[in-house]
């Protein structure tokens, strides 16, 4: 079983740090509820840097196909999970300030955590990536007498436009 990895962070995008690794799905626990299949494997790829302003930064990549439940059959679909994302790293004093601040910050931001919970943030950031309502292309659901889906060439991103209201 893959390991849960913890960084400094500050000390990790300062000195331009980079972890790979895996993860199966069924080790971030607020992902159960969400994928039907807990064995798919997530690849991911953190590097620290010093990003725009000299704030450090995690620039998040990770990638893998999961069996989310489709909300009209609650029958697996396989889905691509993409994250692509750069998180800032602030002291308490910047957040409390930013929270403050009508400004619209462009970029994620979390408490620069001297040992922070790499698989947390990928976990929170998988939830943000996922569809509210995951649904297979019409007339791709498990039919009532339960006979299996037509197997088609999957394309995630198109039947998603399709669904966005
Ligand atoms: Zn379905």
């Amino acid at each position: 079983m893959p390991a849960r990895p913890f960084i400094d962070s500050l000390d990790f995008a300062r000195n331009g740090q980079q972890i790979t690794g895996e993860i199966f799905v069924n080790q971030l626990s607020r992902l159960a509820d969400v994928f039907e299949s807990k064995q798919d494997l997530l690849k991911y790829t953190v590097t620290g840097r010093i990003g725009l302003y000299d704030i450090p930064q995690l620039d998040l990549a990770l990638t893998g196909t999961g069996q989310i439940i489709c909300q009209r059959c609650l029958q697996g679909m396989d889905y691509a999970i993409v994250v692509s994302n750069s998180i800032c790293l602030r002291t308490q004093a910047q957040l409390d300030e930013l929270d403050n601040s009508d400004v619209d910050e462009e970029y994620e931001s979390v408490l620069a955590d001297a040992h922070l919970d790499v698989w947390q943030l990928l976990e929170e950031e998988i939830l943000l990536s996922l569809p509210i309502a995951p649904k297979h292309l019409i007339g791709e659901c498990q039919t009532v007498n339960g006979s299996q889906p037509q197997q088609k060439e999957s394309h995630p991103f198109a039947a998603l436009a399709k669904l966005k209201r």
